[in-house]
């Protein structure tokens, strides 16, 4: 059991935590039918969880974008947000990053300021309810493209807020190199002095990393336990006190790893990474953080205290003000 401990999340897409029973909701609300084929007799996601990986992520992000083409209005973000920080909440967690779209518009027609507004009321009302802190890190997504980013990168510029503290770049690695991303980020770092992170070393090798690590700046990455393949980057890494944002069973659902005994969550450890533990999508894998701390017990056999390291960790390499951070860290103690 890890209830009893505090934990800390930096690598959740908040449309990707909408869960089955909420998607209902808002396919109700918005008088939407709850699409074909998206649930399976128990109410799970379904998609193709069985086939080799190019075909399981080609499944996966389209019951995702069928799931979210149900999220339409401001209150839908707010109704999303709140419900998982409730979530996380009653599963211990003092903090959450959510990754979001940096623009909505083209996808669930809202724009990014409502959706924001939208967010930060459920935030505000997750910490006087249940004690939990929040932040927001729009993302770039490599397959929308580079002119897409940069777009983007303006529209998030346009609207400083104070609970958009970081970026992060997702989507499809394989499309469109590292290099072609930094005018974009450094839009958004120039303009608001944003922290940076991205999925790096998950679809692809421990290049990717080396590419996000000198060409972006990036010391947090998403993923990243692709490292491993290279032992002079792993040192390297280790060196310089790069944080991984692992999520185990994402990467076993999407089999980046056949199964959780080759998964090298340990040895990244070992070899000195600083390590986060993280859902990413947890109703699509069947998870959530708490389950992720619990693999960490059962199946990885981390003590209390390494747990409790992870969510340090967590809240170290968080994009917050330091005020907040110490506030975070106190309830460590
Ligand atoms: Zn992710």
């Amino acid at each position: 059991m890890t209830k009893h401990i505090p934990k800390a999340e930096l690598h959740a897409h908040l449309e990707g935590t909408l869960s089955p029973e909420m998607l209902k909701k808002l396919a109700m609300r918005n008088d939407m039918p709850i699409p074909g084929g998206l649930l399976d007799d128990d109410g799970y996601y379904k998609w193709d969880d069985d086939g080799d990986a190019g075909a399981r992520l080609i499944s996966f992000v389209n019951a995702y974008d069928v799931a979210t083409s149900v999220i339409k209005t401001p209150q839908d973000y707010f109704d999303i947000t709140y419900d998982y920080l409730q979530r996380c909440a009653d599963e211990g967690s003092i903090y959450e990053e959510l990754t979001t779209y940096a623009n909505p518009e083209p996808t669930v027609g809202i724009s990014y300021r409502a959706m924001i507004d939208a967010m930060t009321d459920a935030i505000d009302r997750a910490r006087n309810d249940l004690n939990i802190e929040c932040r927001i890190l729009p993302a770039f997504v490599r397959h929308y493209g580079v002119e897409r980013a940069i777009e983007d990168a303006k529209t998030v510029i346009a609207y400083p807020h104070k609970y958009v503290t970081g970026i992060t770049m997702a989507g499809a690695e394989t499309m469109h190199s590292v290099a072609d991303f930094v005018p974009a980020y450094n839009l958004v770092t120039e303009n608001l002095g944003l922290k940076k992170t991205a999925h790096a070393g998950e679809a692809t090798g421990p290049e990717t990393i080396r590419e996000c690590y000198e060409l972006l700046g990036i010391t947090r990455f998403g993923h990243m336990v692709r490292v491993v393949e290279d032992t002079d980057l792993m040192a390297e890494m280790a060196d310089i006190g790069a944080v991984a944002e692992v999520c185990p069973s994402s990467n076993i659902s999407l089999q980046v790893y056949p199964d959780l005994n080759h998964h090298p969550l340990r040895q990244m450890f070992d070899a000195g990474i600083t390590i986060t533990l993280n859902s990413d999508d947890p109703p699509f894998f069947k998870t959530s953080l708490g389950r992720e701390y619990e693999l960490g017990q059962d199946h990885f056999g981390f003590s209390d205290d390494q747990l409790i390291g992870f969510t340090r960790n967590a809240i170290k390499a968080a994009f917050i003000d330091e005020e907040t951070r110490e506030k975070l860290l106190k309830k460590l103690d």
